[in-house]
């Protein structure tokens, strides 16, 4: 008891220092609205990718870069595109629109100081001092800078692969009739996109039989503790989803079948979902030395989040594409994002860089098990704390993102 007190006074201190950091970073703005001027040939900062890192890089950039300079952000999709609620829309109809967050508003910067192209980057060109980006459309832009920030793929539930937001919305529904016409549906791999969608199919179809196989013997990875992996266990039980603990069978093509596992048994599936392995963007820099990437393909980067290779240090990396620690979430996208604007404000102005370590409270995680209940589960690796609510939305938090992106939800749906 004393050490869940001892947690949660911990995460309260938090909250108080990301609070203050916001009201600086907001008192900063309103001083960088008057100093910031114009020039006729800024130098760019590009940033490629505006999810969660990317994003919030642009924000923190655009109210601070020193005048003579400007942000380009250059993302492929129409809107933001939400991953946490998607578990939940693949199997929920009504609500798909939430999951496209209107882009802009979160940008606050002067006029000039940042601008916005949508479009796909194709290929990175560095030379000595910069570079360039060669882009879908045909043109190219300069960098001095060059933020990449482009995440991670995968299929649904994970990403919504599509660029605009009537073809993802058609995505999600092409899912939801899978699902919805399936008798037996098994989902491999126990990340939470699989455990949220299982458990929210067994909830919704609780005559279907749901299977979740995951190649270890816990749930999730190492970054959580085994006092999640029995509340899992636990609430999938009561619910009835077959969990299958320690298997990587080999999974045949088609759209239905049979899985075999190693005891000899099989299990029918005519609805199949995969929710393993997301693989890092990291072809664009594919330039750099081989030992920037780790086997998984992620960038390996400094504490400054320059990346790995001395020949390249006005490259900077952020979010999923990166390995920074165990935790690969929203909350870390959003720190990464942070010291990556620091870092190269502090370059321009010839300052020492700020380091970045994975704080444990970045792995706070709330996740969803069936349409009833969620639980939260925060650890500071000597204390495991986790509690459940019942209270949720069907949609989840997405009118809290929408607001913390500056958007009115669900204005412009
Ligand atoms: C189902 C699910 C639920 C989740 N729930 C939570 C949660 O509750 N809380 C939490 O903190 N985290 C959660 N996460 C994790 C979180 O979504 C990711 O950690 C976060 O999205 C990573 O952000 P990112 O900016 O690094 O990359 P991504 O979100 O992967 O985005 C990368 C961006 O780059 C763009 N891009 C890529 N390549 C190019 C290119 N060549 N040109 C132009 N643009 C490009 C993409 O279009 C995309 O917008 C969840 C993840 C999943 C899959």
């Amino acid at each position: 008891m004393l050490a869940q007190l001892i947690i949660f006074g911990k995460v309260v201190v938090i909250l108080v220092q990301q609070s203050w950091i916001r009201l600086r970073s907001q008192l900063t703005s309103i001083v960088h609205r008057f100093t910031y001027q114009l020039d006729d040939q800024p130098k760019n900062i590009v940033i490629v990718g505006a999810s969660f890192a990317g994003y919030h890089a642009a924000r923190c950039l655009a109210n601070s870069i020193p005048s003579g300079h400007r942000v380009v952000v250059i993302e492929k999709n129409s809107h933001f595109q939400l991953t946490w609620v998607l578990p939940r829309f693949c199997n929920v109809d009504g609500h798909d629109e939430k999951a496209f967050i209107p882009y802009g508003s979160y940008i606050h910067g002067p006029p000039g100081s940042w601008s916005w192209i949508c479009d796909t980057v194709e290929s990175i060109i560095p030379d000595g001092r910069g570079g360039k980006v060669h882009l879908a459309s045909g043109d190219s832009i300069p960098y001095e800078y060059l933020i990449l920030a482009t995440g991670a793929s995968a299929g649904l539930p994970s990403r919504v692969c599509q660029t605009d937001k009537d073809t993802g919305m058609k995505a999600l529904a092409h899912q939801r009739e899978r699902i919805r016409e399936a008798q037996d549906i098994v989902v491999v791999g126990g990340g939470p996109a699989g455990i949220e969608l299982a458990a929210d199919a067994k909830a919704l179809f609780p005559e279907k039989q749901v299977t979740l196989i995951h190649s270890r013997k816990a749930l999730l990875n190492d970054g959580f503790g085994m006092k999640l992996h029995q509340a899992i266990c636990d609430e999938m039980g009561s619910l009835g989803v077959n969990l299958v603990l320690g298997e990587k069978p080999v999974i045949p093509d088609g759209t239905m079948g049979d899985i075999k596992l190693r005891g000899g048994d099989t299990i029918h599936f005519d609805c199949l979902i995969k929710c393993v392995g997301q693989t890092p963007n990291s072809n664009l820099v594919h330039f750099l030395s081989t030992e920037t990437f780790t086997p998984s393909g992620h960038i390996r980067v400094k504490p400054s989040l320059q990346v790995l290779d001395d020949a390249f240090p006005q490259i900077y990396a952020a979010g999923d594409v990166i390995e920074a620690g165990p935790i690969k979430n929203a909350r870390s996208a959003v720190q990464q994002a942070q010291v990556v604007a620091d870092n190269i404000i502090c370059n321009i102005r010839g300052q020492r860089q700020i380091e970045y370590r994975q704080q444990w409270w970045e792995g706070t995680t709330k996740l969803t098990l069936g349409t009833a209940k969620s639980v939260v589960y925060i650890t500071d690796h000597s204390v495991e704390v986790l509690f459940s609510t019942r209270r949720q939305r069907v949609e989840l938090d997405s009118a809290m993102v929408w607001k913390y992106l500056g958007v009115n939800p669900y204005v412009s749906c």
